[in-house]
């Protein structure tokens, strides 16, 4: 049959995702991943998840295997502000709608502000699969450069003064892929132009808590509510994948009230609600107290892991690429010195068994060929030592 013409116009403009692509050779056998946005999941609590499963399953049959409130479980959402005010955003159960991961509260936020053609700003580089939510949208994306205070907020207000723009998209910490965050300078002018301009913030703040130091900068969330009195432009994503269990599919979204029961109507049109399973298992969860101590176990574990990737890089590549010290999270983000195409640095790379990410895929507008991503979540230290070992030998 002939099927041209059957896909909407907007599907041709969404790629698919490369780092997917990716993940397939990594599951080949002795192919070692640098790649993958994974948590490790050799640091998951598997004790303590079993033991909420059980109470879930026990405790409250009905409540986990019965359909729920789209907004999320009450009780959840409770728990959410307690995780929340110790990360200084204080909010209201009903400000929250909890969702399948924040990926799905990308897609929601973006569907609901979106109108074809307005212009929203993204970092250069950025999260891949939030240009994909914001391409479904069918959005103009514009960007704006990073550096190692994170997004060049004076470039943003020199744009602003020629251009109106609906929004910026951003990873304020530890961002994916750069890794970097950006200053408590330029997180208080930012939120000061957005006041300013009255353009929305959209905050995905999935690593914050993943710090190496005793650095915290406050949220955008945070520092809005201190400086601009109210929230009403920002929205605040965040998730328990890479601090509790991905597979849970649970992340959540606080949005000012005029935003959340337009996306709450999307969500009841997309899947209902996020699973009663996970809900109330997470609900358990976070009522034994256990993720505190499981966050410094992961911030111990991944410093660790960043320390031994970033050294290895700088004694067998260090004449070659540069890159900054990450303070947290997932992600080094590395660059050739020279120019050098690191797509096709892939392919040789592969033929050796190691894969990473080709950074071109991270940039909405002209990407830099020569840098790369990193993830040290999952790699052993003897497997990181083979990779770059690996990757010394593909050049
Ligand atoms: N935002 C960023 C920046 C991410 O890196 C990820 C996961 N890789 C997500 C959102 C989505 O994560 P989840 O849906 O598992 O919460």
């Amino acid at each position: 049959m002939n099927t041209e013409g059957l896909l909407a116009q907007r599907m041709i403009r969404l790629k698919s995702s490369a780092i997917r692509e990716l993940l397939k050779h990594s599951k080949m056998e002795n192919v070692i991943s640098l790649a993958g946005g994974i948590p490790s999941d050799a640091l998951f609590d598997f004790e303590g998840l079993s033991q909420a499963t059980q109470l879930a399953i026990t405790e409250q049959p009905k409540n986990a295997f019965q359909y729920g409130l789209t907004e999320g479980s009450h009780t959840l959402r409770e728990r959410i502000t307690g995780l929340c005010a110790e990360r200084g955003i204080v909010t209201r159960p009903e400000d929250i709608v909890v969702t399948a991961g924040s990926q799905q509260a990308l897609d929601l936020v973006m569907r609901a502000l979106v109108n074809p053609g307005d212009v929203f700003v993204v970092e250069s580089p950025t999260y891949l699969a939030a240009l994909q939510t914001l391409e479904l949208a069918e959005a103009k994306l514009l960007t704006v450069r990073s550096d190692r205070d994170g997004m060049i907020v004076d470039d943003l207000a020199e744009l602003l003064k020629t251009q109106i723009i609906k929004g910026v998209y951003l990873v304020p910490t530890f961002g994916n892929p750069s890794g970097v965050s950006l200053s408590r300078a330029r997180r208080e002018q930012l939120v000061t132009l957005a006041a300013e301009h009255r353009f929305l913030i959209i905050e995905d703040d999935p690593y914050g808590e993943l710090r190496f130091t005793d650095e915290r900068n406050p949220t955008l969330f945070e520092l809005a509510t201190a400086l601009n009195g109210h929230t009403d432009n920002v929205i605040y994503t965040s998730t328990f994948s890479k601090i509790l269990a991905p597979g849970l599919r649970l992340g959540w979204v606080i949005m000012p009230s005029w935003l959340l029961h337009k996306v709450a109507s999307i969500k009841q049109a997309a899947d209902l609600h996020a699973s009663s399973l996970s809900q109330v298992v997470a609900e358990y969860y976070l009522g034994l107290g256990r993720l505190p101590a499981q966050i410094e176990t992961i911030r111990a574990a991944y410093k660790h892991k960043c320390e031994v990737l970033a050294s290895l890089l700088e004694q067998e590549l260090g004449d070659q690429v540069t890159f900054e010290m990450p303070k947290g999270g997932m992600f080094l983000w590395a660059k050739f010195r020279q120019p050098r195409n690191t797509a096709e640095w892939l392919q040789e790379t592969l033929k050796q068994g190691v894969v990473f990410v080709p950074g071109e895929y991270f940039f909405a507008a002209e990407p830099d060929h020569s840098t790369f991503r990193l993830s040290f979540a999952t790699a052993t230290e003897q497997q990181m030592q083979e990779a770059v070992a690996r990757l010394k030998r593909a050049l």
